[in-house]
């Protein structure tokens, strides 16, 4: 008889193919068993990893331990103790339920686990290597249960050459253990690399937490609000609109304490910003969102990160409002802030103030002594009439007027300086600094920085590892040469932004050459002062012929427009001349 052409699968390899649909990863391993951790009910998580937990994951809890009556179904797959009935799966408060996590896990790796109930004397050992039988041996343990993880991957190479450098598979694990103590502050995580502490969230309040996991500003810029509306109540805390980050991964959502991602949800809370934000940057925002059950379906994705909700659009409006709401909580200051500024500008640039202020003046008047040049008159039907408020260059060109953005406009020049100055040298020139420069970077970020070294000297830095920071178990670096473009520039911000473009490349999110583009915009935003400035005749032909040069020039690197043009008859219709 003729073979068959399709046919079931042995039981191995099935198990194979199934742990990749959850286990991708070290990082993926870490959330499994965390999850497990917490689960179980414990108040202390502590993971240990090595060699970005290719070599070894190691996950500790003090959580309930299992009987060992049930030992033999730990590794079986669907077993579960969370979930018994199809009812309960519509109702799940736990984050497993399919039983197959560890079956999985130790279909593609060696696994050792031990476990001790409280009131039993002694424990079980558990091991499996690639999916064998597995052995049970009694043993005495402390209470609690231990899951350690072996060489993943080590039966299927062609996953394992899959998975990247150790410092990336890290910075992964890093954010996934972030993740799930921000949507657990009852319970202290801490994650070790071999012997060097990465992260002790403690046991203390909220503040301390974000304080921890991610640093002093975010926690003492926090807003935070409060709002319930049936079936939901949603807790925010988050960042003024000032305090921005070049990517989106500081946006923390959770549902009943499991991390999620949801596009809806992610436009719910940069809608609440409405507007405040600048355009591409993105805030800190740790969102818990509380409901029945019933209300949000969890087995809808095989890493559960993804749910779906019964009534989107009431969650929705919900999270907006929250998130305005905590910003509404400081509106008055910001406002009060802005007249303040504005106050300051208008002292700092009034003509007594500033020498040079005869060019900024409102409009220039030509006087007839005066050369073409100083009279802004720089090409025949062009002329620089001055500025607004010291943001906005005016231009009379013969029938039209330019109303030119200077701030855009220089992120354009000072683009422009820099993408020519990467083309022609294949890199950028260093400046050395006098007193080099110390900043602190968190555990990704130092990630970030070692792989990327070579890349960051192409663009005229000079980094030096400096030894572990005092706080949030990160790194130090010494600064010693900037790109000589950039010189003055906050240099610590610089470099973060940078770091954070630079992850989403290793990331492969992105193309390196979409990155370098990134990049390049990245310095010259911050290259550029913001706020009100007095331009010279010189600087206003810098910026307008800037804003000529290229196709796109009438955008800043950032996509805002740069200039405004209003032709003749326009400006005749607005006072009814045709
Ligand atoms: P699930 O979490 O979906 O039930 P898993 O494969 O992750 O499936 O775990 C199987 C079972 O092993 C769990 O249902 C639980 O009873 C038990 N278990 C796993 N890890 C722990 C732990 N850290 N503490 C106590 N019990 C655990
Ligand atoms: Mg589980």
């Amino acid at each position: 008889m003729e073979r068959r052409r399709i046919r079931a699968l042995p039981d191995g390899l099935k198990a194979k193919i199934a742990a990749g649909e959850v286990i991708e990863r070290p990082a993926s391993v870490v959330k499994e068993l965390v999850e497990n951790s917490i689960d179980a009910g414990s108040t202390e998580i502590t993971v240990t990893v090595v060699a970005g937990g290719k070599g070894l994951i190691q996950v500790t809890d003090n959580g309930s331990g299992i009987d060992p009556r049930d030992a033999d179904l730990v590794f079986t797959p669907h077993a579960t103790s969370k979930i018994h009935t199809e009812k309960d799966l519509s109702c799940i408060s736990t984050m497993g339920f399919r039983g197959e996590a560890l079956y999985s896990i130790s279909a593609v790796s060696r696994v050792t686990l031990r476990t001790r109930r409280k009131e039993m004397l002694t424990g079980v050992r558990i091991t499996v290597e690639g999916g064998s039988t597995p052995e049970i041996r009694e043993e005495g343990c402390p209470p609690g249960t231990t899951v350690e993880v072996r060489d993943l991957f080590f039966n299927t190479p062609a996953r394992r050459k899959f998975l990247r450098a150790e410092q990336t598979e890290l910075s992964r694990i890093v954010d996934v253990v972030k993740r799930l103590a921000l949507a657990h502050p009852h319970i202290r995580f801490r994650l070790f690399n071999r012997k060097t502490k990465i992260l002790d969230t403690g046991r203390t309040g909220l503040k301390e937490r974000i304080y921890h996991l991610l640093g002093e500003d975010v926690a003492n810029g926090l807003l935070c609000a409060e709002l319930s509306r049936p079936p939901c109540r949603v807790e925010v805390a988050l960042s003024p609109p000032e305090m921005s980050y070049a990517s989106a991964k500081r946006l923390f959502l959770n549902v009943n304490r499991r991390p999620i991602r949801d596009s809806l949800l992610t436009h719910a809370i940069l809608d609440g910003y409405s507007g405040m934000l600048e355009n591409g940057r993105y805030p800190f925002t740790l969102v818990h969102i509380h409901m029945p059950e019933e209300y949000v379906d969890v087995n809808v994705h095989p890493a559960k990160i993804e749910v779906r909700f019964k009534e989107p659009n009431t969650i929705y409006t919900v999270v907006k409002d929250s998130v305005e709401r905590a910003l509404k909580g400081r509106a008055v200051k910001s406002s009060e802030l802005t007249r303040k500024k504005e106050v300051d500008k208008r002292a700092s640039y009034s003509p007594q103030v500033v020498p040079q202020a005869k060019e900024s003046t409102a409009v220039y008047t030509p006087s007839r002594d005066t050369s073409a040049e100083e009279r802004g008159l720089f090409e025949e039907h062009t002329r620089f009439l001055g500025q607004l408020w010291g943001e906005y260059a005016l231009f009379e060109r013969g029938s039209e007027f330019w109303l030119v953005d200077q701030h855009g406009a220089m992120e354009r020049v000072a683009y422009e300086k820099l993408r020519n100055e990467y083309s022609e040298r294949g890199g950028l020139k260093s400046q050395y600094l006098l007193v080099p420069e110390r900043i602190e970077t968190t555990p990704e970020e130092t990630a970030t920085l070692n792989t990327f070294s070579q890349a960051l000297c192409g663009f005229g830095f000079e980094l030096v590892p400096f030894g572990p920071s005092t706080t949030r178990g990160g790194q130090t670096f010494l600064i010693k040469a900037i790109p000589h473009l950039l010189s003055g520039v906050s240099t610590e911000r610089l470099i973060k932004d940078i770091a954070e473009e630079l992850a989403q490349t290793a990331r492969g999110t992105k193309r390196l050459e979409d990155s370098l583009e990134r990049i390049l915009m990245t310095m010259a935003c911050h290259s550029v002062i913001r706020g009100a400035r007095v331009l010279s005749v010189e600087e206003a032909v810098e910026l307008l012929k800037a804003v000529e040069r290229t196709e796109l020039s009438s955008w800043c690197p950032h996509g805002r427009p740069v200039v405004r043009i209003f032709r003749k008859e326009e400006v005749e219709k607005l006072f009814k001349r045709r």
